[in-house]
């Protein structure tokens, strides 16, 4: 009796308390709020104008830019409490101010933040998380921590090279994006052909091979994967020939983003990865945007090619929008670049981001965040497939990706596959402004809208977004697309 009492007692405070909790939440929430109320847009773009580079970019920026000042789950509020659903992302990988991150990041900033040279439990708990997240012999290498998804990359190139200090040859593919530092840059297609570098963009040690696009590009039947291997492969054989220092490393996305969701076909990874290695080098997979369970249940891209790779990347989703990015390398790589000069990072896996990432790995597990990408994005691609075989879905040319990072390409003919790029950007601004939806547009041609959204979205957002998308394109064929400008993203 005493001790059902006392159990029922100790219930109530603990509703007291968590009640207590949510009420400070909300005070917080409206404190915010009010502190924003009365903002005005429009002058704030002109401030934003005025003292950032117009190379900083906004979305919307030619039609109505967002002032988002909360967000929650796939969910983000404008200033006038407007609701739009996020199926862009990628970078609140658990959901927009996800609970659990937020007092995981809050206890600890209250207690200490400093660099890593201190021993800390955060970092080494996450280390070991990340590594039990990797197939061997990566499950036994080594984790360097930093704060962008370009560091990492960077720091890459570093490994790479004091592991074959004999080359720098560094294969990347066409369209690949990998960062902004000038490192990164070089290795990024999609930046170093831009017109302003008037074709001298591509540093002297990095050689492009061909995008294994098998939507667009030469190679489309099931010999693909070995045919878009056959540059790689002559690269590495040239780089080797008459006693050459043969390649340093090779660079790809596990799913290329920017260039448009381009997966590469099967055997590719494999035949690259066998060339690439008989020619002294390392095999880098970048999965800043892939990685961590956007895939679905399987943690990293590169498992979707059963290949393993020396150096892995990543970036955006690991703190949930706090500054974690990671290199994760094998041992062999790790012992090569240890007798170089120390490697010092002043915040790299601070205990603060370490608590972040932590708390992104409870939730993943907490909320089978994983299961949930694959049969979302399973019931979306099906739901996109049925809306292209609908008279309003002659658009859609190709739905492609994996989990919850999709790539849905819009064409004028499925025969020619003409870029469809003004109804693409029709779409995404239409999707904004009449349904609230935020979506991104990619790809060489801008016809591509990319779904990549907090793993939280759901089947119900997936549906509504596939809804919003069928009245769209309908409402097209009503639509003078001479008038309609394109919406950068
Ligand atoms: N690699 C890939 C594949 C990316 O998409 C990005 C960013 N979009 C980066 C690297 C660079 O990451 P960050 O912006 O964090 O430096």
């Amino acid at each position: 009796m005493a001790a059902q009492s006392s159990q029922s007692l100790f219930l109530a405070a603990l509703a007291g308390a968590a009640a207590a909790l949510a009420a400070r939440a909300l005070v917080r929430r409206l404190r915010v709020a009010l502190r924003l109320h009365g903002l005005d847009k429009a002058q704030l773009l002109a401030e934003r104008r005025r003292h950032f580079c117009a190379a900083q970019s906004i979305s919307y920026a030619n039609t109505d830019p967002l002032l988002i000042v909360s967000g929650h789950g796939a969910t983000l509020v404008d200033e006038a409490g407007r609701r739009f659903l996020d199926t862009r992302n990628n970078v609140a990988h658990v959901g927009h101010a996800h609970p659990a991150v937020a007092a995981a990041v809050a206890e600890q900033v209250a207690t200490l933040n400093t660099n890593t040279r201190y021993l800390h439990p955060n970092v080494c708990a996450l280390a070991k998380k990340l590594l039990a997240t990797m197939p061997a012999p990566l499950s036994d290498g080594v984790v360097f921590f930093v704060n962008s998804g370009s560091e990492a990359n960077d720091l890459a190139v570093r490994l790479a090279r004091a592991f074959n200090p004999r080359s720098e040859l560094t294969l990347v593919v066409d369209h690949a994006y990998h960062g902004h530092t000038i490192t990164a840059l070089g290795l990024s297609p999609y930046k170093f052909e831009h017109r302003s570098f008037k074709g001298k963009g591509k540093p002297s040690w990095v050689t492009k091979c061909p995008a294994p696009d098998t939507y667009r590009g030469p190679h489309r039947g099931a010999d693909a994967g070995a045919r878009y291997a056959e540059p790689v492969v002559a690269a590495c054989e040239a780089a080797c020939a008459g006693g050459g220092g043969g390649v340093c490393a090779f660079f790809i996305e596990s799913g290329m983003s920017v260039a448009g969701v381009i997966m590469p076909p099967d055997g590719y990874l494999a035949a690259c990865y066998h060339a690439v290695r008989a020619a002294g080098g390392v095999c880098i997979a970048d999965e800043v945007q892939t990685g961590m369970g956007r895939f679905g249940t399987s943690w990293w891209g590169f498992e979707q090619q059963r290949v393993v790779p020396d150096i892995v990347t990543m970036g955006k989703c690991c703190g949930n929008g706090m500054p974690l990015a990671a290199v994760v390398c094998t041992r062999a790589v790790s012992d090569a670049f240890a007798t170089g000069p120390e490697y010092f990072n002043t915040f790299g896996g601070n205990p603060v981001c370490a608590a972040a990432g932590l708390a992104v790995f409870e939730t993943i597990a907490n909320e089978n965040l994983r299961a949930r990408a694959t049969a979302t994005g399973t019931f979306l691609r099906e739901a996109l497939a049925a809306l292209a075989g609908e008279p309003a879905g002659v658009l859609l040319g190709d739905v492609r990706g994996c989990g919850l990072f999709m790539g849905i390409e819009f064409v004028r003919d499925r025969e020619s596959r003409q870029p469809a790029t003004a109804e693409t950007s029709f779409i995404c601004s239409r999707l904004k402004d009449v349904h609230r939806i935020l979506t991104s547009i990619d790809g060489p041609h801008d016809n591509v809208l990319v779904v990549k959204p907090p793993l939280c979205f759901g089947e119900p957002e997936a549906r509504r977004l596939v809804g919003a998308l069928r009245c769209e394109l309908i409402a097209l064929a009503s639509v003078d697309l001479t008038k309609v400008s394109h919406t950068p993203t």
